[in-house]
């Protein structure tokens, strides 16, 4: 299996049917399939729908400015999310829809083998590390055995919950701390294996 071949297996999904439903199309995962630093987002929203590609919207902008300050592009990273399909009205995704996607995310761990994983907001956070509650997880590195590899996991707080508070300097310093808690990581990775490139 290879990235390639997960993402025509479940560019025709029917698993959830109001999915199918409000969405116009599966996206999929976008940036680099070699990297080892995967983002992990929840659901689609209108523009990710309408492009095809994750993170496009007003939340993809501050989540750019904030790979920026340490110095990463969309180049460095993949992005996917814990449901492919976008919700009607943005809503959050039900527990069948997280279920029904749980195998293509297992798989797509497997075959990228990251060493770091971003979980982006509650549902992300939720679905890798099997804890609730955003506020007390971030700001954390929390390593996590998957398929036999320890991942170091760090939740951070989603760009959309950032929008929805009016932009709140204190939440966007929150986010900037935690982005260099993901650089520390990466750093230390790179030091570790001798690398220029992560
Ligand atoms: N919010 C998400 O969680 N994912 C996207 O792809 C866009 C916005």
């Amino acid at each position: 299996m290879n990235l390639d071949l997960l993402k025509q297996q479940y560019t025709s999904c029917r698993k959830c049917p109001k999915l199918c439903q409000s969405r116009s199309q599966v996206v999929f995962g976008n940036g680099n399939p070699h990297t080892k630093i995967l983002f992990i987002g929840e659901a689609p929203g209108v523009n990710e729908d309408k492009q095809g590609i994750p993170f496009c919207g007003a939340s993809g902008q501050i989540l750019q400015q904030l790979l920026q300050t340490i110095n990463l592009t969309r180049e460095n990273i993949f992005i996917t999310n814990t449901i492919l399909c976008r919700p009607e009205n943005n809503r959050n995704p039900e527990q069948e829809e997280v279920n029904n996607c749980r195998e293509r995310l297992d798989q797509l761990i497997q075959i990228m083998r990251p060493k770091v994983i971003v979980t982006i907001g509650n549902f992300a956070t939720e679905r890798i590390l099997k804890k609730k509650g955003i506020t007390q997880l971030r700001g954390k590195i929390h390593p996590t055995v998957i398929n036999n590899q320890e991942i170091s996991v760090i939740p951070i707080i989603h760009p959309a919950n950032y929008l929805y508070n009016g932009r709140n300097p204190e939440m966007f310093k929150q986010m900037t701390s935690d982005f260099q808690l993901i650089n520390s990581v990466i750093q230390e990775q790179k030091k570790q294996k001798n690398l220029a490139e992560f």
